[in-house]
C-alpha cells in the first residue's frame, strides 16, 4: 500500500514529478498506460508535490499520517504464573542456547518472587535454590 495517494482528478501531467526536490516521484509509460511512481525511502514529505499539483489531486494527509506496518509476527512466551507476555519463543531459544540452559518462563515480578523464596530457603538452610531458580 502506498502512502502517496492521488484522487481521480490526477490527469498525469507530471508537474509533481518535475518539482519533487528529492527525486521521490517518477512515472513509467508502458504500452498504453502511464503509471505515477513514488518512493517512500526518498520522500522528504516536504509537500511540494501537493503545492504544485494543478489538479489538487494529491491526498497529502495519508503521507503525513502513515501507519504501522507489521514487519514480522512471532509466537509469544507468557509467564507461567500470571500469563503476562514476556518474550518471543525465538528470543527464549536464543538466550537459552547462549546460556546453555533452558530459561524458565517467568515475568520479572514472579522471577523476583522465586529468587526471594530461594534466598529465604538458602538462609534457612534448605537446598531448594538450585531446584527453583530458573
Ligand atoms: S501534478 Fe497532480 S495531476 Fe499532475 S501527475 Fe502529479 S498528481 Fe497528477
Ligand atoms: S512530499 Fe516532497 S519529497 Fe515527497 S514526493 Fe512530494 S515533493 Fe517529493
Amino acid at each position: 500500500m502506498s502512502y502517496f495517494r492521488v484522487n481521480e482528478r490526477c490527469n498525469g501531467c507530471l508537474a509533481c514529478v518535475e518539482n519533487c526536490p528529492a527525486d521521490a516521484l517518477s512515472a513509467r509509460d508502458a504500452q498504453d498506460q502511464r503509471t505515477l511512481l513514488h518512493n517512500m525511502a526518498r520522500c522528504a514529505r516536504c509537500g511540494n508535490c501537493w503545492r504544485v499539483c494543478p489538479q489538487d489531486a494529491i491526498e497529502f494527509q495519508h503521507l503525513l499520517v502513515g501507519d504501522w506496518d507489521a514487519v514480522t509476527t512471532l509466537p509469544l512466551v507468557r509467564c507461567e504464573v500470571c500469563n503476562a507476555p514476556i518474550d518471543t519463543d525465538r528470543y527464549t531459544e536464543t538466550v537459552s542456547s547462549r546460556l546453555g540452559r533452558k530459561m524458565k518462563a517467568l515475568c520479572p515480578r514472579h522471577r523476583e518472587g522465586i529468587e526471594d523464596f530461594a534466598r529465604a530457603a538458602v538462609l534457612s538452610g534448605g537446598k531448594e535454590k538450585r531446584e527453583v531458580l530458573p
